[in-house]
């Protein structure tokens, strides 16, 4: 399996990469976000709904799992950290499979019900303001996207 890392020295390092990756992203995509709290995982999807062309503001869904956007393509933000079982099935299979673009925060929560292929981003925590991302694409579709970008 390929790996792909990227520093990031701030924050809007982390919203341009996500930025960038957005602009080649196509209906049914899925991205798997990795990292402790405050690793950056909410960040890099606020980056990826300003490269998607969403005007509103991203955030972390406290009680709400999924929440969903409209731009170029529409944007299914998951945070699963509440969900209590990994088998707890809140419909995700209709997301992946649709026409929007999935991001998963803590995506391992729910590994049983993921899709094969996806783009898995680890995000390390290295001091206050550097956060390395580790790309680890499954799949053809993915690896193409990760040559793109890098
Ligand atoms: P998570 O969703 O993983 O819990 P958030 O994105 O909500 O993380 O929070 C990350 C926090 O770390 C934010 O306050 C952000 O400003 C800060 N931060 C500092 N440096 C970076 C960086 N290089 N990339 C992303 N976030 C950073
Ligand atoms: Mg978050």
């Amino acid at each position: 399996m390929s790996r792909y890392q990227f520093i990031s020295n701030e924050p809007q390092q982390t919203l341009a990469f996500a930025k960038r990756l957005a602009e080649r992203l196509q209906p049914g995509d899925v991205i798997a976000l990795e990292g402790d709290l405050g690793a950056g995982k909410t960040t890099f999807t606020k980056g990826l709904a300003e490269g998607l062309g969403i005007n509103k503001t991203v955030n972390s869904p406290t009680f709400t799992i999924i929440k969903e956007y409209q731009g170029r393509l529409p944007l299914y933000h998951m945070d699963v950290y509440r969900v209590q079982d990994s088998y707890e099935d809140l419909g995700f299979d209709e997301y992946f499979e649709g026409n929007g673009v999935t991001v998963v925060e803590w995506a391992h929560l729910i590994k049983e019900q993921l899709p094969k292929n996806l783009l898995t981003i680890y995000l390390y925590h290295e001091d206050e303001q550097a956060r390395k991302l580790v790309l680890e694409p499954q799949g053809t579709r993915y690896e193409e996207l990760c040559k793109e970008i890098f």
